[in-house]
Order: structure tokens, then sequence, then C-alpha cells
């Protein structure tokens, strides 16, 4: 396939970094009069991306909201089914928000339970909740794919000290995305591993890490430019999206590809 048909693309963290580069990428890669959704909480970004994208035959939607509250949710998929039409082929929405949550301390110093459940909240169970509520959105339908994206990590399979909070949650999602898979057996779903992007979720990496030895791993993957651009990420990821051909629920890292 060399393009993604008539889409609605929902993508989440749309206002800076990996998930900006997706939108934009996929901008080209969709056919005129698809509709775009895009969510954060930064509304100028998330504006300024609007204009761009809407220069192409493009509906672009903006939605300024906090993904870790419910409300925020209703309002994604209320705008979805607003700019929907019936022509659409192919619902596509990529999981892309995320934190990093306080990676300066180990595991031990978490005991806060708060705390832990404000993460969790938005790094998984605004993920699933989406995902589940756009799926009832838009129901299977002949003549219309649907494919959800989840934006892994490798700590989604490997421990990095002083990162359980992400470590964990990218461990869930992905496993939340690998049953959900196993379930609907006519969704397309993908559990795609970026690989290390330059971004400002980076920066707070190499700077903020409590663990040195990986806080100057980071940095030195900086110094010697060896962090990836979101751009030529994501031309992979649109690769594998376009052949269509990975296994879906399966974890696939840019390494891989
Ligand atoms: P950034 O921190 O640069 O961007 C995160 C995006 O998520 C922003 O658009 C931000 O928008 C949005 N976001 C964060 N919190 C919320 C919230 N509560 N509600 C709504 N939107 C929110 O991250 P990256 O671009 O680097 O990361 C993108 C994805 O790639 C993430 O899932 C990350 O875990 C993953 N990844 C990144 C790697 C890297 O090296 N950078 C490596 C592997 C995976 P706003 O602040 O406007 O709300």
């Amino acid at each position: 396939m060399e393009h993604l048909g008539r889409a609605l693309c929902i993508i989440t963290g749309a206002s800076r970094g990996f998930g900006r580069a997706v939108a934009k990428e996929m901008a080209r890669l969709v056919k005129p009069r698809s509709v775009f959704v895009l969510v954060a909480r930064s509304g100028n970004e998330l504006r300024a991306l609007q204009t761009e994208l809407a220069e192409s035959d493009l509906e672009v939607r903006c939605v300024m909201a906090d993904l870790s509250q419910m409300e925020a949710l209703e309002s994604v998929v209320r705008t979805a089914k607003e700019a929907f039409s019936g022509d659409i082929e192919h619902v596509i929405l990529v999981n892309n928000a995320a934190s990093l949550g306080d990676v300066s301390r180990f595991s031990k110093g978490f005991t806060n339970m708060a705390e832990v459940d404000s993460y969790l909240s938005l790094n998984i169970t605004s993920a699933l909740c989406l995902t589940a509520s756009v799926l009832q959105a838009f129901p299977k339908q002949l003549g219309m794919r649907r494919c959800v994206v989840n934006i892994s990590s490798l700590c989604a399979v490997k421990p990095f000290r002083s990162w359980v909070l992400y470590c964990t949650g990218k461990a869930a999602r992905d496993m939340m995305f690998k049953v959900l898979a196993e379930e609907e057996p006519d969704l397309r779903v993908l559990n795609y591993a970026p690989g290390p992007l330059d971004t400002d979720m980076q920066l707070v990496a190499r700077t903020k890490t409590g663990e040195s030895s990986l806080r100057k791993a980071f940095s030195d993957m900086f110094d010697e430019g060896q962090l990836l651009t979101c751009e030529a990420s994501c031309t992979k990821m649109m690769k594998l999206l376009l052949e269509d051909k990975y296994t879906s629920g399966d974890h696939v890292d840019f390494y891989d590809v």
C-alpha cells in the first residue's frame, strides 16, 4: 500500500516530539479529506500544527485536554464523531502521549500511593479507556479498517534502574494491547518502540535520571549524536503501517525494522 486511505487519525501527545512528527508524516500518507484529531494540553502548539496540516486538504481538529481526566477522553471521542464522515476507510488511533515520571528516585522511594496512582492513571488507564472508547464509537464495519498503535519503548521489556514508573507503565501498556489484539482479530494492533529520540523527554532523561551510569549513557548518546530524529523513527513506523505485515499485538522496535 502506498497510502493509508481516507482516514480518521487520532493522535495523542501531538503538540511536540514524536507525536507531532507522526501527525505530519501521516498527513502526507492519507487521502484528501481525511480527518485529524490532535490531542495534548498545549493549545498554542496544537493550533500551530493544525494550521500547518490544514494547508493540505484535511479536516484538523484540536482537543486541548489533560488525558488523565475522564472529560478529556469524552472530548476526544465527541470531536472524532463530529468530524467523522461515512466515507472514512481507516480509523487510526496513536496512543503516543506519556510522561516519564520522577526518574530521580529508585523504587524504594515510592511510598506515596497517590503519586504512583496518578502516574499510572495517565500512562496506563487513560490509554486503555481512550482506546476502548474509540473502538466503541467506531465499531467494526464492512469496508473500514481499524488500527491502534501504542508507542512503546525498550523499557517495556528491559528494566532500568530509577525508571520504575516508566518501565512499569510501558510493560503494562504492551500487555494491554496484546490482550486487545487477541480479543479483536479484525483490529490491527502495533506496539512500536521508537528508539532513543531527540525530544524533551530525552532531555529530562539525561539530566534527571537517578542512576548515574544510565544518566551518563543518555548524555553520551546525545553528545555523540546517536539520538534518532523523530522523523527517522516515524518513517519506519509508517513503513510498518503501510506494509501492514506485522503480527497484531507484536512489540516492534525501531532497530528491528
Ligand atoms: P515528549 O515529552 O517530548 O512529548 C510528550 C507528549 O505527550 C507531548 O505532546 C505532551 O503534550 C503529551 N502529554 C504529556 N502528558 C499529557 C497529558 N497529561 N495529557 C495530554 N497530553 C500529554 O515525549 P516524546 O515525544 O519523547 O515521547 C513520545 C512517546 O514516545 C512517548 O510515549 C514516549 O514514552 C515514547 N518514547 C520516547 C523515547 C525517547 O527517547 N524520547 C524513547 C522510547 C519511547 P502536552 O505537554 O502539550 O500535554
